[in-house]
């Protein structure tokens, strides 16, 4: 598996792709492209390497993790599945990037289908296993790929620290119970891939991540 990262918009969100080599096959996750430079960027990378985007899955639906959506959809006909408890963020899209300050979209398109806990994404050789993880919202996912040794944590394990939870339905017990629950059994060497700042393993998060050592000591 190949994963591609870009890091797009001005909240620097990264969307993942991740390809599998044989069949070109690939599933996109968080898409964030935001300007038609992003947009174009992304649209090049696909089209230039023969990629075929057979799902689109979101960590959880805050605005700057689905920019690009309705752009991914209508250019590639895939559309996109979260949790469903993260639906209100879709349905005030609009109202969020007023709110927010935050260039103007059109409406976010409807979501193709829910994920939940357990739910297994294959694309290829590709599975990912679909984790529950709210806290930093209510619908946060993570998806864990268990024979690349990688996880992809949306905004619950950010580089140095975890995922702000000040926001609308955030939880700070919760976001702590999901990282104890979910994430912290994981195996070390599994590299954590944030909806922010660069990717680092979960043995590195434990032994410099003093929001992770606090958990840990809790
Ligand atoms: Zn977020
Ligand atoms: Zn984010």
């Amino acid at each position: 598996m190949i994963v591609k990262r870009f890091t797009f918009n001005i909240l620097n969100v990264n969307t993942y792709v991740l390809i599998d080599e044989k069949t070109k096959e690939a599933i996109v996750i968080d898409p964030g492209c935001q300007s038609a430079e992003e947009r174009k960027t992304f649209k090049d990378y696909i089209i230039n390497n023969n990629l075929e985007i057979k799902r689109v899955i979101d960590t959880h639906l805050h605005f700057d993790h689905i920019y690009g959506q309705r752009f991914v959809e209508e250019t590639f006909g895939v559309g996109a599945e979260a949790c469903k408890k993260d639906i209100t963020f879709l349905n005030h899209y609009q109202d969020l990037l007023v709110m927010f300050n935050m260039p103007m979209d059109d409406e976010a398109l409807p979501l193709k289908g829910y994920l939940v806990d357990g739910d297994v994404v294959e694309v290829g050789s590709i599975r990912l296993n679909v984790l529950q993880v709210p806290g930093h919202s209510p619908g946060g996912l993570a998806f864990y790929e268990e024979k690349e040794h990688c996880a992809f944590v949306g905004d619950t394990i950010l580089e140095g620290g975890i995922g702000r939870t000040d926001m609308h339905r955030g939880n700070y017990d919760t976001l702590v119970n999901s990282i104890k629950e979910k994430l912290l059994p994981l195996p070390d060497d599994t590299m954590l891939y944030s909806g922010h700042g660069e990717p680092a393993t979960l043995g590195h998060e434990k032994e410099c991540n003093p929001e992770i050592i606090k958990i840990i000591k809790s």
